[in-house]
């Protein structure tokens, strides 16, 4: 086999960090004329039916752009030509995921058709109660509506709320994605999109953790080990990933495609790290990105 289509041989103190060491090694210039596939399939653990990187999809996608910058003008991404019919993890569905009863499309600027339809919900006054959650199947923020009421066994409070008369009407755009085939997606929500174990974790080890745990219970522990979202699992190896990176690329004339948006870059950072460090991390990925 052709060197450059065999596995990177790392120096014995890389390779003895494991895949995380050598993406960094990677990272620091040793990408330079290489092939997209060779370093994304060097730096792995598994099979080449199913592999995990250590980094979430926020760094993937930086480890993507650190290859760019080290090829500009010259980005080999696979040996073999892309194939015509190959596609990228696009959204498309027939029928509403939130209600099939939703018959109604809009198009947005972007090209992705989305449920218009309204969901109408009557509400007594002073009883509304909103919480914002991000769904999955409109990709968004959605606020959600619904109806406070007082427990049965608070006599008064629920006699109040019984001969409460007036309503509120409250109206919910659905928003749920049908087809996103028409729009640009970027590099980050593609690879978010092939994770097979979205938000791939480990247990947390690390001091800092602990220590922003402790700050806000006023206590002293260790980190009892919580899920941190920093692995990322695909069913096929890292020369297969070129390819989905290779399109993601091709999407717009002069790689004009973008590595994220604010909004990707915001729901991967809430998925992959804890509360108290979302603004740290949605700084340090939007300077980098
Ligand atoms: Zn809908």
């Amino acid at each position: 086999m052709l060197l450059e289509l065999e596995k990177i041989k790392f120096p014995p103190e890389v390779a003895e960090k494991g895949p995380s060491g050598e993406a960094e090694y990677l990272k620091e210039g040793n990408m330079k004329g290489r092939f997209l596939g060779q370093c994304l399939d060097s730096c792995r653990w598994g099979s080449p039916y199913d592999i995990m990187y250590e980094m979430n999809s926020l760094e993937m996608t930086e480890f993507v752009k650190n290859w760019i910058e080290q090829n500009p003008d010259n980005l080999r991404f696979h040996y073999k030509e892309l194939s015509k019919d190959f596609e990228l993890p696009y959204i498309d569905r027939e029928v509403c995921p939130i209600n099939e009863e939703h018959k109604l499309r809009g198009k947005g600027l972007d090209g992705t058709i989305r449920c218009i339809n309204e969901d109408i919900k009557r509400i007594k006054e002073g009883y509304l109660f909103t919480w914002k959650k991000f769904d999955s199947r409109s990709n968004s923020v959605r606020t959600e509506y619904s109806e406070n009421r007082p427990f049965i066994e608070d006599e008064e409070a629920w006699e109040e709320y019984k001969n409460q008369k007036n309503k509120v009407t409250v109206l919910q755009r659905c928003g749920a994605i049908l087809s996103d085939r028409g729009a640009v997606l970027p590099l980050a929500e593609i690879l978010d999109r092939l994770n097979e174990v979205p938000g791939g974790h480990s247990f947390c080890k690390t001091k800092n953790c602990a220590d922003a745990i402790n700050k806000e219970l006023d206590i002293n522990r260790e980190c009892f080990g919580h899920i941190v979202y920093d692995h990322y699992v695909l069913p096929f190896d890292g020369w297969y990933l070129a390819k989905y990176v290779q399109k993601w690329y091709e999407q717009l004339p002069k790689g004009t495609a973008p590595f994220t948006t604010p909004s990707v870059t915001d729901k991967l950072v809430k998925k992959t790290t804890t509360p108290d460090r979302v603004e740290v991390m949605k700084k340090k990925w939007n300077k980098i990105l």
